[in-house]
């Protein structure tokens, strides 16, 4: 069973369902050539996808376009359900960073044919997962900034404050759909800069005051 971890804490929480924002970030819509959504783009992925800090990222076989995607990542550590906007943030029990990689031409491939995302996105090792420091420590989610760099070339560099949907709208959006309980991990979307990884590449992920990553790819 795969846990999330509170920094300088015993609490480990075993992961639940990790639910996923697309397209949260104008450039990164830009950059993919997408339509910006009305509403969130949901998706998720398995718990069994998570890798932690130095793990080993495995681009499966049927993909020659594995993509990186830097994310602040949330730790649900109260159960909830039709959470108003208002008192969304007091549902979560840290923040971290995460990895959402993607096999950008499967998911190509998938979005041609109208078909799910799950095996662009919920394969074994898909989900690179900093431990979490306490959600007491952020005073503000949307003023964090979030790097990632590929063997120490900057490739993302974005801040938080660019969500087209804030922290708080998502967790009452996706509370209004999902029962989110302890150990529920939310990924609220990547900003720009996304780009493929290869065999051999050290990728770091960081989002300052709240969580680094540091995982090869194999
Ligand atoms: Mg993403």
């Amino acid at each position: 069973m795969k846990t999330a971890r509170i920094v300088g804490s015993d609490t480990a929480y075993p992961i639940g369902k990790i639910l996923c924002i697309g397209r949260n970030y104008a450039e990164h819509i830009r950059e993919l050539g997408n339509e910006t959504p009305d509403a969130p783009v949901i998706f998720s992925k398995p718990a069994s996808s998570v890798i932690g800090d130095g793990g080993t990222i495995v681009i499966p076989p049927y993909s020659s376009d594995c993509h990186h995607e830097a994310e602040l990542a949330l730790l649900v550590g109260r159960k909830g359900k039709d959470v108003p906007k208002e008192e969304a943030l007091a549902l979560l029990a840290g923040y971290g960073v995460a990895i959402d990689l993607t096999l950008r031409d499967v998911q190509a491939e998938l979005k041609k044919k109208g078909l799910p995302w799950d095996i662009a996105k919920g394969f074994d090792t898909a989900c690179p997962l900093s431990e979490f420091v306490p959600a007491e420590r952020i005073a503000d989610p949307q003023d964090l900034r979030i790097r990632l760099a590929v063997n120490g070339a900057l490739r993302q560099d974005g801040s938080t404050s660019l969500m087209i949907h804030p922290v708080r709208e998502l967790i009452s959006y996706l509370s209004g759909i999902f029962t989110l309980e302890p150990g529920d991990v939310i990924l609220t979307g990547t900003p720009a800069g996304v780009g493929p990884l290869v065999s051999g590449d050290t990728v770091e992920a960081e989002i300052p005051g709240a969580g680094s990553l540091r995982v090869s790819v194999k």
